[in-house]
């Protein structure tokens, strides 16, 4: 059992302030496995104020020698992946695929920040003024448990490329993953303050670093809920505020489609990373014309998904995170049946064969309409929702017909024609026949899915304030 005592300010690791023991729980096992001591508000106001500190002189450091601390800190991240993928697997309960691919991102994202800076223009002419972009100052970051080592690695490289300073406040039910990136970011040794770590609860160290006069922007990734409860306490101070949160993201099958060649991504798009994913493509929307062979080729592909122990290299879906995601899955499961929503595979409890662990059968509701629940709200589990569409017209209405807007996927045959329904999609990601990821390219939601982008250059400048200098000639 591991028992993390220390949270780092100021470039030390120290006890902190508040006094409160976090149980840290095996998700497979349901078992307890640590214990986190977390801070409290005067913990954060120590970190604002050694990050406060260190700004005046890394907001003048040079791209040289930002690259080089980011460099540092790639390398230290990079050497601790098996050490990131074991707390990963045992504290989180990603599937062995996605816990690799999640113990290698925290690394690629800061090489990514580094190609950003690399490349960013911090100072460009605008007619007869010269537009300088400075960094907005002391940051505050707070990452969600679903990528929790990832999202530390890309809000801190970004700040820091940026010239600015940071306060984490990571996932407290992530403690294990925060606490191995934490020792890698200090054998990177950036000067004291530069970056400061807090674990702690959300209502309290989270609420302090959204309340406090000294933090100048906020980057949060998690629920839509405390998002826009951060924007109502950020507004107080005018902080500069990014947000990455939920989603309900359609997949539109195209009539064209072979259902045998488009399913393996439609199931991926769903169930990835166990269902807790925000791009998730949760919402299925399939011609009503050819629905019931859809039915037939979902249900025999939902049928070849593994779920149970996640260091397995078979197993697709491994538990929710916490008894209270489990719950809250198991609960939108009923929901859907009563709703009048038709169960095609999986259902309420555990999968066959798994006694303990917070395991969700991989389940798709089918004869749902885009009113339901199962349709409209963030399950954050396995739990796909199929709906049927009459025409492409229709696909589009129903795919925009959301409060959130963070990612959607168009599957056809015909390439330009579903192009001509990705650009009618109100997403800030729309992939057309692929999962795949672009770093250079911004990410983030519509609508109640976030305010701002991450990543490449849209990244960098949202931590950066641009200031017009005018410069007349010398008076004498
Ligand atoms: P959450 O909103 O409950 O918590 C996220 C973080 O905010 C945690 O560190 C938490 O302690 C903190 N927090 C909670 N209350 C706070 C408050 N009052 N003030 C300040 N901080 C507070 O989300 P979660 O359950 O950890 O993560 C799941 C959610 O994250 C899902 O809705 C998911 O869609 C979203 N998410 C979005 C993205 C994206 O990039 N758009 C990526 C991953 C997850």
């Amino acid at each position: 059992m591991q028992r993390i005592e220390h949270i780092y300010i100021n470039g030390e690791f120290v006890i902190p302030h508040g006094q409160e023991w976090f149980d840290l729980h095996n998700p497979g096992t349901e078992q307890v496995i640590g214990q986190v001591r977390l801070g409290d508000a005067v913990d954060a106001q120590r970190a604002i104020a050694a990050a406060k500190a260190a700004f005046p002189s890394w907001s003048r450091t040079s791209r040289e020698e930002r690259i080089a601390a980011l460099q540092r800190m790639h390398r230290a991240v990079a050497a601790r992946e098996e050490e990131l993928l074991q707390a990963i697997l045992v504290e989180y309960g990603a599937p062995a695929v996605r816990g690799r691919w999640m113990a290698t991102y925290p690394a690629d994202v800061i090489a990514q920040a580094i190609d950003a800076l690399q490349a960013f223009v911090f100072e460009e002419q605008a007619g007869t003024a010269r537009v300088v972009l400075t960094p907005v100052g002391v940051t505050g970051l707070i990452t969600p448990w679903n990528s929790n080592a990832g999202f530390i690695c890309n809000k801190l490289a970004t700040a820091l490329a940026a010239g600015c300073t940071a306060v984490i406040k990571p996932s407290e039910m992530s403690a294990l993953q925060t606490q191995v990136v934490l020792s890698a970011l200090h054998e990177a040794g950036l000067p004291p303050g530069v970056f400061n770590i807090v674990n702690g609860r959300g209502d309290v160290v989270g609420e302090e670093i959204a309340r406090h006069p000294d933090v100048a922007k906020i980057s949060f990734t998690g629920s839509s809920a405390v998002g826009q409860h951060l924007v109502r306490t950020s507004a107080d101070t005018m902080k500069r505020v990014t947000l990455e949160l939920g989603g309900k993201s359609p997949t539109v099958v195209l009539d064209d489609s072979d259902f045998q060649a488009v399913m393996p991504l439609v199931l991926q798009a769903g169930f990835l990373n166990s269902g807790q994913a925000c791009i998730a493509g949760t919402r299925i929307l399939v011609p009503r014309s050819r629905l019931a062979e859809f039915e037939q080729v979902a249900k025999a592909g939902v049928a070849q998904i593994q779920s149970g122990d996640p260091r397995n290299a078979d197993t697709d879906i491994g538990p929710m995170v916490s008894r209270k995601q489990w719950e809250r899955v198991q609960g939108y499961i009923r929901i859907g049946q009563e709703e009048g929503a038709r169960l095609l595979a999986g259902g309420e409890g555990r999968p066959e064969g798994l006694q303990a662990g917070w395991f969700v059968k991989p389940t798709v509701f089918t004869d749902a309409n885009n009113r339901m629940r199962i349709a409209r709200e963030e399950i954050f589990g396995p739990v796909l929702t199929i709906i049927p569409y009459e025409d492409d017209a229709e696909a589009i209405r129903i795919a925009n017909d959301t409060d959130y807007g963070l990612s959607a996927l168009v599957l056809g045959k015909n390439t330009e024609r579903c192009e001509t329904v990705a650009r009618q999609i109100d997403a800030g990601r729309v992939l057309i026949n692929t999962l795949a990821h672009e770093p250079r390219a911004p990410f983030g939601g519509f609508k109640h899915s976030g305010l701002g982008r991450e990543m490449g250059k849209w990244g960098m400048s949202a931590y950066l304030e641009p200031k017009t200098l005018m410069v007349g000639a010398p008076l004498n």
